[in-house]
């Protein structure tokens, strides 16, 4: 697996500035989460939120990794989120498949597209690098106008939230993803939850305004 530099990255950066791994909404799986995101961070954050968009990882978040299908237990809630968003309005950003370093031919990414029926994004970096190419391309494939309307959901706080806070959006953080084996990742990400962010604000609190 090539190695995720803006991944490593990271995990000094939340030595420096811990805020921007802070999530703005914890869910422990994909499918536990609200399909209503906009009224349930309008009223943690009391200001008027209209998500638009909606940016999905796909490992641990929607599918099994290295599998190219929904994850049975999330269909319904994929579902929910497409009639509540539109269909072209709910797409997956994964640092595998549509990853020029992980999937350069995007063989995964057209695959994962016939199969399921939803957009997969291309991207040239890897989550938390290259915000600005995404947020370009998110604001001309989707919906949203601005970085506020998007929100994205993964299972990483050192890729998924940390790309969210970068880019401006709002990032919904699952604390455990799809399996509740350990994985020694999301493990990590929950101590440094536990240890550095649990009594932070949320960046949503502090800088982010609609
Ligand atoms: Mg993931």
């Amino acid at each position: 697996m090539p190695i995720n530099i803006p991944a490593i990255t990271s995990t000094f950066s939340c030595i420096r500035n811990p805020s921007t791994l802070v999530p703005d909404a914890i869910y422990e799986s994909f499918a536990t989460i609200s399909k209503d995101l906009s009224r349930v961070l309008s009223d943690k954050y009391k200001q008027q939120i209209n998500i638009k968009a909606i940016v999905l990882d796909k490992d641990n978040c929607i599918s099994i990794s290295k599998q190219l299908d929904i994850y049975h237990k999330n269909l319904s809630k994929l579902n929910e989120l497409k009639a509540q968003y539109g269909d072209r309005n709910v797409v997956v950003f994964s640092n595998s498949i549509g990853s020029q370093l992980e999937d350069k031919t995007g063989i995964d990414a057209r695959e994962f597209e016939r199969r399921n029926k939803i957009p997969v994004i291309r991207h040239t970096q890897q989550k938390p690098g290259g915000y600005r190419e995404a947020l370009t391309t998110l604001l001309e494939q989707t919906d949203a106008r601005h970085p506020k309307e998007l929100a994205i959901i993964g299972d990483r706080l050192l890729t998924d939230i940390k790309f969210a806070n970068n880019m401006g959006a709002w990032g919904i953080w699952l604390s455990h993803g799809i399996t509740r084996k350990y994985q020694w990742g999301n493990m990590f990400d929950r101590w440094i939850y536990r240890t550095f962010l649990k009594n932070r604000k949320p960046l949503a609190a502090v800088e982010k305004s609609v």
